[in-house]
């Protein structure tokens, strides 16, 4: 908690200007009957790293899945840089996702996962290379670049996975709890990864978590989500000085 690049309670990380600004504006969602978002606005900064936290089941994937474009909302809009995404389809937006369970390609190398991106983009190859060498330094996977996935830790992999999301330098960088499945230390050292890795690609950032501890050790601000709609939004500060609801003061206040 005690990076000095955090900003806990304060300011803005200065060298993070490269980001996208993401506006979600009356967002509604249903499946079926059910309303899995029932109005979501939301508003993120140029490199910004805002934390979702909330409950399993209070809409948090589900507005990841409505910024990536894997789901399409009944209402409302989204937009990236000024742009509604209605009709943007997934691999046209600027937009890097890393998941829980890494979704690597088991049958292709290290390298190839994550050129992956930069292939469906049609980068020349030369190119390719150098990228994919620059972010696994960045990763600090140096030397395993012909592995395949299973020769690798769940650290290593859930790094692979990072590097494969930040290879072609999105604007906006989606992370789906992306440390759930790594145990409490390596958690914390991930951690520290991010926020490193934040800094340096200069990348927004949209990170979804149930894990207080966690969202108030890495986000700029938090929106805590409850039943399909964010209850407030503030830095970790604000939302513990000033909850806005017996909710928000007493989600923040358990612990895991
Ligand atoms: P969280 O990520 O906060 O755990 P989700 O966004 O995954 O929550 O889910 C919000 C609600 O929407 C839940 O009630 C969930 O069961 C429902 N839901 C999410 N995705 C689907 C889907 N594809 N089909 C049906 N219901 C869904
Ligand atoms: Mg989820």
């Amino acid at each position: 908690m005690s990076d000095a690049g955090t900003s806990i309670g304060g300011a803005r990380n200065p060298v993070a200007a490269g980001g996208s600004r993401l506006v979600i504006d009356g967002v509604v969602k249903q499946f079926g009957g059910h309303t899995a978002l029932a109005d979501v606005s939301l508003d993120v900064q140029p490199g910004e790293f805002m934390t979702l936290l909330g409950p399993s089941g209070s809409g948090k994937s589900t507005t990841l899945n409505l910024v990536s474009g894997f789901a399409q909302p009944d209402e409302g809009t989204v937009r990236i840089d000024g742009v509604d995404m209605a009709s943007v389809p997934p691999r046209r937006r600027n937009v890097g996702m890393v998941f829980q369970n890494y979704a690597l390609f088991p049958h292709l190398t290290i390298e190839a996962n994550i050129a992956f991106p930069l292939r469906q983009r049609r980068v020349p190859r030369p190119e390719q290379a150098r990228r994919v060498a620059e972010a696994l330094g960045t990763v600090r996977l140096e030397g395993y670049g012909q592995r395949y996935p299973a020769q690798l830790s769940g650290g290593q992999q859930q790094r692979v996975a990072l590097a494969r999301a930040i290879v072609f330098r999105p604007g906006l960088l989606l992370m789906d709890e992306p440390l759930g499945a790594l145990d409490r230390g390596l958690r914390e050292s991930m951690q520290s990864e991010i926020r490193r890795i934040h800094r340096e690609a200069g990348s927004t950032v949209l990170f979804v978590t149930h894990d207080q501890e966690e969202a108030l050790a890495l986000s700029d601000r938090i929106a805590v989500f409850h039943e399909g709609r964010i209850e407030q939004v503030g830095t970790g500060h604000e939302l513990y000085l000033h909850p806005a609801s017996t909710f928000v003061a007493g989600f923040l206040g358990e612990s895991t």
